[in-house]
């Protein structure tokens, strides 16, 4: 077994030092700069972070620029087999991992493995990457001339991913770009990196070549240096709009390729023949899972027609059997939210909805554990655009329900809404559920599931404000993402049939 380099922890205070990974091998940050980070179900720091100096980020690149060179020659045999080892270590340590993510993000155990499990999934499809990379081959295109398309590498590739799935998005990045023969750059979320550093170390174990994955801390500045950096090729983004626009726009305009996956306002519509139960049981899970902390979190409840007061009232009767508490706890169902600043913003839609003419039925700041950055789930009727409960991105264990008069009226919202990440209807009608995907404006849609993330056959990723760019994340588009095309015509001359012809080349 490899021999891995543990954080130093001070022995006075209890903090983790979290630095950067860079060749191979952990490296301490000399900035000077650094950030806090917690355990939310306690409020007590349980770490502190370097953040990257744009020198810092140079040495990141330049290791992985060096490690391109024989990163690309590595056979598509080779690869498959690592990203078998891969698959198998990551499969073994899920628990392990898991314990990373619910001390520093705070979502309960339970959850934390089905995230490690749903990053495992990309990791499998990309166990297949001789298949994923079979191109076309035309014989005798002309007499004569062979036409072939072969896909290649990009070359330094980065990665810039969010607080809410510390292990599992990342995995949506470097696991194509490292399969298609890229050397990676990530820049993780310094609210919860460790899980980040587990995967240098895990990817060291099952034998990627140092400097092909590594990992920089930091804030704007680590980000920026990412941006305009001339050796990175593209960059791949996870975050809030406002920053994946940044992202974007900032990329592009150095020239790379780039993929930002923005935020979210998932509306679940409710129609009159669905079924009340399991819509109720579905907003509540999609709702506050995870403390409403996803990007495909249901924030928002679409009630259509008579439906509305049952449907409330099922919701209603749930919320207080949520069990609220530490998510290391096995019987917590709900864990704290990542910071205390992000708690009291969350908690201050439901303190503003009053004033705003929505009704709140369930109060989550009543009782939510002393300790930590908690708040209970908490209930909206009557939200409506222009209540900032409704145009923001609560991200939070918060959910609002407007009512309206019909199906045409609840497609309307949700298409109006600049948002468009993931959407879902409840109904026993397939053909008004059809009708439902022909119409809707959003990249993922749910017929009676909640929460349509696709499977890593597929990719993953928004419409409007909810993605900038032209490639979904993972998949298939994942593949194309990180590698570009090339067409080889190709002719082995018979000296017989040759010739000098200054004309333009055609088929013959
Ligand atoms: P965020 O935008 O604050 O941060 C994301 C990344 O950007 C982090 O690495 C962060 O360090 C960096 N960053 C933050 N501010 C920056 C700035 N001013 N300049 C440059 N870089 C900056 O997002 P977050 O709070 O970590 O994550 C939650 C958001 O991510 C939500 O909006 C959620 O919807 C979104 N999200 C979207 C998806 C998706 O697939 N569409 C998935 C997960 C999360």
């Amino acid at each position: 077994m490899t021999e891995l380099a543990t954080p130093p922890v001070d022995e006075r205070t209890g903090v983790t030092r979290i630095s950067h990974w860079i060749g191979g091998r952990s490296v301490a940050g000399e900035s000077g700069r650094t950030g806090a980070v917690y355990n939310p179900a306690t409020g007590r720091q349980t770490g502190e972070i370097d953040f990257a100096t744009v020198e810092e980020v140079d040495r990141a690149v330049q290791a992985a620029k060096e490690a391109f060179v024989e990163w690309r020659r590595v056979s598509l045999a080779k690869r498959a087999e690592l990203f078998f080892r891969i698959r198998e270590l990551v499969h073994e340590r899920r628990e392990e991992v898991a314990k990373i993510l619910t001390a520093e993000h705070g979502k309960v155990l339970s959850d934390a493995l089905g995230e490690v499990t749903r990053g495992l999934e990309v990791i499998e499809f990309c166990c297949g990457i001789p298949t994923l990379l079979k191109s076309e081959y035309s014989e005798q295109a002309s007499t004569g001339i062979d036409v072939y398309s072969i896909r290649q590498p990009l070359g330094v590739v980065a990665g810039i991913t969010p607080f809410n799935f510390p292990v599992m998005v990342p995995m949506w990045m470097w696991a194509p770009a490292l399969a298609t023969g890229n050397t990676f750059v990530l820049k993780p979320s310094e609210k919860d990196p460790s899980a980040s550093l587990w995967t240098a170390e895990l990817l060291k174990e099952a034998g990627v070549p140092d400097g092909v994955f590594n990992v920089v801390m930091g804030d704007k500045v680590a980000v920026d240096a990412v941006l305009r950096h001339p050796d990175i090729a593209a960059v791949s983004f996870v975050g809030s709009t406002p920053i994946a626009k940044y992202v974007y726009e900032t990329a592009t305009s150095t020239g790379k390729r780039c993929q930002a996956l923005g935020g979210a306002k998932n509306h679940m519509i409710v129609l009159p023949d669905a079924d009340i139960e399991m819509a109720a049981d579905a907003a509540v899970s999609a709702a506050y899972g995870s403390a409403g902390e996803r990007c495909m979190a249901i924030s928002q409840v679409v009630a259509v027609g008579d439906v509305a007061q049952p449907l409330i009232d099922a919701i209603k009767e749930r919320i207080p059997n949520v069990k609220v508490g530490n998510g290391m706890d096995p019987s917590s169902e709900m864990g704290p939210l990542v910071t205390r600043e992000h708690r009291d913003r969350v908690a201050s839609y439901v303190e503003s909805a009053t004033d705003e003419g929505a009704d709140v039925l369930v109060d989550g700041r009543e009782d939510a554990p002393a300790d930590g950055f908690f708040l209970k789930p908490s209930l909206l009727d009557n939200v409506r655009p222009g209540m900032k409960a409704y145009d923001d991105e609560i991200f939070g264990p918060v959910l609002g329900v407007a009512r309206v008069e019909s199906y045409d009226e609840a497609v309307r919202l949700v298409n109006d809404n600049p948002y468009g990440n993931g959407t879902a209807i409840f109904t026993r009608d397939g053909g008004v559920a059809r009708q439902f995907q022909f119409d809707v404006q959003a990249g993922m849609v749910g017929i009676n599931v909640p929460i349509p993330v696709p499977v890593a056959y597929y990719s993953f990723g928004g419409w409007k404000a909810s993605l900038f760019g032209d490639r979904h994340i993972y998949g298939p588009e994942g593949i194309e993402f990180y590698t570009r095309g090339k067409v080889v015509t190709s002719r082995w001359p018979d000296p017989a049939t040759s010739r000098v012809d200054l004309g333009f080349p055609q088929t013959r």
